[in-house]
């Protein structure tokens, strides 16, 4: 990837207007919440079977006009993905691994039979958009702009079919520290009733009906008193395979780390890759395998596994306490956020915040 400089003017900007006044700015900056609140500009670009990629713009932030026949409404074709901007001291703006999000943006489109978007425009479209909103980008700690790329089938048709009109379109929203009052861990229902992907379904790609399948786990969790689900594979509902929106790993007594392999059944998360190399380099064992529940709550009963914790870009990584589910209930260690989980998140957050040098040319200047 060429630097941002160079990219942004293929996505060029129309100004908006009528952007948010000054005291309007200043309300939503002073009380940042997550994904309720929308910076003046929005990045896309069509694609026709004809036409391939075109009409790249940066233009008003507003609604979207829509076929009731479009076909995204009525089958789903529609992927998306999730990466932040950070504000660093001395006020420039930077991603994380922007290839990874593009090449996973790819790889799910492929899985929906949607056309692919070159990394380049991806990237384009990021240093576009934050260029022109950069004022949204908020500097108090632990705050970032949230990226939300996605594309959908926008044709207007209705047989069953991969759509020959797509829209790509990125949008984006300040948002707060995800602990606001500190690193906090959070209990999880491990559910053998609902799965979330089987072999040779969407698990693996970040699509919109995943997470349509997660909302009624949810749900029914959060009415007992748990903060997220976690789903078992589909098959046998014995391997724990991740959250509706995380990844999840296991921390052993010796110090190693065990994390469910990408099997095609859960999503590849940017924050477990950067985790496993982060671990790999500074010598500590992890594996990727098969994580039985079963042997879980006997290793958490035993003392053998200490840690157990969640990860994925909005909340980098989330210390899980308790793990509970149909008839057992189980507090992981002493409930509190353990060393290893907290090392790691202050780890990751140094980088992504430029605290420390990221000596894996991780981040990208926006
Ligand atoms: N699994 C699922 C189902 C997710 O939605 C996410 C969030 N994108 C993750 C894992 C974590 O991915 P990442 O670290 O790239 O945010």
């Amino acid at each position: 990837l060429g630097p941002a400089a160079g990219l942004a003017g293929r996505f060029p900007l129309t100004p908006n207007p009528e952007p948010a006044s000054e005291s309007r700015h200043r309300e939503v900056m002073a009380k940042l919440a997550f994904g309720v609140d929308f910076t003046d500009h929005m990045a896309r670009a069509t694609w026709s079977e004809e036409r391939g990629w075109h009409g790249h713009r940066t233009e008003a932030y507003g609604p979207l006009t829509l076929d009731p026949a479009a076909a995204v409404l009525h089958y789903g074709q529609e992927v998306f993905e999730g990466l932040k901007a950070y504000r660093h001291a001395d006020g420039s703006v930077w991603t994380f691994r922007p290839g990874f999000n593009a090449s996973r943006l790819r790889a799910s489109a492929r899985r929906l039979a949607l056309p692919e978007l070159p990394d380049e425009d991806f990237v384009a479209s990021l240093a576009s958009l934050v260029a022109a909103d950069e004022r949204w980008v908020p500097s108090d700690a632990g705050s970032s702009l949230y990226l939300r790329p996605f594309m959908y089938a926008s044709e207007s048709f209705l047989g069953v079919r991969p759509a020959k009109e797509v829209e790509y379109l990125l949008i984006a929203s300040p948002v707060g520290p995800y602990f606001p009052d500190g690193f906090q861990p959070v209990s999880i229902w491990v559910t053998d009733r609902y799965s979330r992907a089987a072999l040779g379904g969407l698990g693996a790609a970040k699509t919109g009906g995943n997470y349509a399948a997660s909302l009624l786990p949810q749900q029914e969790a959060a009415a007992k008193g748990f903060a997220q689900v976690c789903f078992l594979d589909a098959a046998t509902s014995t391997a724990l395979e991740e959250l509706g929106g995380m990844n999840v790993f296991v921390v052993d007594a010796d110090g190693s780390l065990r994390t469910p392999a990408i099997t095609g059944t859960i999503l590849e998360g940017g924050t477990r890759s950067a985790i496993l190399d982060l671990l790999r380099s500074s010598g500590r064992t992890v594996s990727e395998g098969t994580i039985l529940l079963e042997d879980l709550r006997a290793q958490i009963a035993s003392g053998q596994v200490t840690e157990v914790f969640a990860c994925g870009t909005a909340a980098v990584i989330t210390p899980i306490g308790r793990l509970a589910g149909e008839g057992w209930d189980a507090v992981v260690g002493d409930g509190q956020p353990g060393p290893v989980t907290t090392g790691l998140y202050q780890e990751l957050t140094d980088v992504q915040y430029g605290r420390r040098p990221d000596t894996r040319d991780w981040m990208y200047q926006l």
